[in-house]
């Protein structure tokens, strides 16, 4: 599926696209089946759509997974930026944006909420503790895009309409979306795979269910449920401290 924070790396991209009369090209590094997140992209508003397919992809880590990802971007060719979500609900790094652009040697601007692209210099405001931050970069330039950035869009009809007729004619799909392996895009199998990857997994644990209790108060008036409330709430405020002063 398409990684839920990866929607608002879409969205800003076709936002900017409209904007700028640009073209989206996604990227996915997944096995066979994952074709679908191109063809979701598509329904969206994406252009063309490339799957890094590879069975020696398997175990790939952070590190490999942004080499793998930089050698599409390279094999691709010219570009103006690069957007990723900022992290995925899998391994929830947010590492994998930035390994990208310092493989690329490209400047990168992180937790980005609002950009605009004038005289072709990247205006960005990036979210940080307390604040944010306004930003400048050069093109091209990678983007990773917080999940605060902007009201997701729905799909439109007339785009999902030209997508179904599209995947209907093979050279048209063809055109569309390219299936590559490290073959094509000139990657070396060594910086891939379990072989490429220093991260280990020494141990995987079950941590338990995380339990909670639902308390309703019915008193005779709203006011009497507020103050049942409050006193339940302080009744809960003494017991901690007390544990607190216990422990210490
Ligand atoms: C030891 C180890 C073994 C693993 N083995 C496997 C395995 O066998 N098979 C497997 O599927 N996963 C495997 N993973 C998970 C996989 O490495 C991560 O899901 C992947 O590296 C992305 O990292 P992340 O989830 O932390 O992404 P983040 O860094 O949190 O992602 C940031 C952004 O980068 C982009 N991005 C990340 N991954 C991709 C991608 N694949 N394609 C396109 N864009 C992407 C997205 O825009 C995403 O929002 C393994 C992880 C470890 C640590």
């Amino acid at each position: 599926m398409l990684n839920p924070f990866d929607r608002y790396a879409l969205q800003k991209a076709i936002e900017l696209k409209r904007n700028n009369n640009a073209k989206i090209t996604c990227v996915t590094m997944g096995p066979p089946p994952a074709v679908e997140v191109l063809i979701d992209a598509f329904d969206y508003g994406a252009d063309y759509g490339v799957l890094l397919t590879d069975k020696r992809l398997a175990a790939s880590d952070t590190l490999a997974t942004s080499y793998a990802l930089h050698m599409v971007a390279r094999h691709l060719g010219e570009f103006d930026i690069i957007f990723t979500g900022l992290q995925t609900t899998d391994g929830d790094t947010a590492q994998v944006g930035p390994q990208i652009a310092e493989r690329l040697g490209i400047p990168q601007i992180t937790y980005c909420e609002e950009l605009e692209v004038v005289n072709k210099k990247i205006k960005a405001r990036r979210v940080v503790e307390g604040g944010c931050q306004i930003m400048e970069a050069g093109m091209p330039a990678l983007i990773t895009v917080a999940n605060s950035a902007t009201p997701l869009g729905h799909k439109k009809f007339a785009d999902v309409a030209e997508v179904k007729e599209f995947l209907r004619h093979p050279d048209e799909r063809q055109k569309r979306i390219k299936t590559v392996n490290l073959d094509d895009i000139n990657a070396d199998p060594k910086r891939i795979g379990l072989v490429g990857s220093p991260t280990v997994v020494g141990k995987t644990w079950k941590i338990g269910e995380i339990g909670g209790s639902c308390v309703m108060f019915q008193g005779e008036s709203l006011q009497r449920e507020v103050e049942e409330l409050m006193e339940h709430l302080e009744q809960d405020e003494r017991e901690i401290g007390e544990i607190i002063n216990v422990q210490r």
